[in-house]
């Protein structure tokens, strides 16, 4: 097998140079971390299932007419995406009050928000990634005008898309991150969507018993969050059923290997 060339190994996923020029493939780790890496652990399965879940919610955005960063899954734990540069801001949107705007605002958890709102984050993990504004992201030049426009006008067409594709299954959109990049085409650029969308990056709540289907679950210790990733990737219809006889993806290595280990019973006549 050829060595591909790492370029980068960040807290949930790899990224290795890809077969063309201006592309990269993305692998999915599954080790989760938390509060900037002081917390870290794993979740079985997950770099399988946040694979599938960004590569179907890219490809719905790309129907839409949203530009983003993904080509195309290449197997379980990867995909073939386009290289970018990434611009330093984690860009979160809200609608429900929950997590830092929570502590911050002394907002209770779970209060409608009177409308939408977009922050922006620095990314930078030696400073905890703090919020800044837009003066602060024009001053230091971190994005432009006009890419702040587009990123702001993405952000809502994507909320609203999200919230409508949660809400068909029976889940609440409470907020979610993105992560956006230039690509250059001479001596023009132009923002796309990169990183990826999955239960490790949004506010996932069960409409009707509110119980938490996302990465809070690990923050928080509550347990069952091989479970919550399964059922939110199984809600839109990207698992095999628990009574589906046919190989679905093999979510758990170690107890798959240990099945195959297992004699195999005989046919029944
Ligand atoms: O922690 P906070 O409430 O600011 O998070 C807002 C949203 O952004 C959550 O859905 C969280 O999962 C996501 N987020 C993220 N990566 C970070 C910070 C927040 O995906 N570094």
């Amino acid at each position: 097998m050829s060595r591909r060339r790492q370029i980068y190994e960040g807290k949930a996923k790899i990224l290795y140079e890809g077969p063309e020029p201006g592309t990269i493939i993305q692998y999915f780790k599954d080790d989760a971390t938390a509060f900037n890496a002081e917390k870290r652990g794993t979740i079985n399965g997950k770099g399988v299932i946040n694979n599938r879940i960004s590569e179907h919610v890219f490809t719905r955005l790309a129907h839409l007419g949203i530009p983003t960063h993904f080509i195309r899954r290449l197997n379980m734990r990867e995909q073939l995406v386009r290289q970018v540069e990434i611009i330093p801001l984690e860009v979160v949107v809200r609608n429900v009050a929950a997590g830092s705007i929570s502590k911050r605002l002394g907002i209770e958890e779970g209060e409608m928000l009177p409308h939408t709102l977009i922050e922006y984050y620095l990314k930078d993990d030696a400073l905890g990634d703090p919020l800044v504004s837009e003066e602060h992201i024009a001053a230091f030049n971190w994005a432009g005008h006009e890419e702040m426009q587009d990123i702001a006008a993405m952000a809502i067409r994507i909320n609203d898309f999200m919230c409508g594709m949660f809400a068909a299954i029976d889940i609440r959109l409470v907020d979610f991150k993105l992560e956006f990049g230039r690509i250059f085409d001479g001596d023009f650029s132009r923002v796309i969507l990169a990183d990826e969308i999955s239960p490790d990056n949004c506010r996932l709540w069960d409409f009707n018993t509110g119980e938490k289907l996302d990465k809070d679950r690990f923050r928080r210790d509550l347990g069952g969050e091989a479970e919550a990733y399964q059922e939110v990737a199984k809600r839109l219809g990207l698992l095999q059923k628990e009574d589906d006889n046919s190989p679905g993806e093999v979510l758990d290595m170690d107890a798959h290997r240990s099945r195959l280990r297992q004699p195999v019973p005989k046919p029944k006549k």
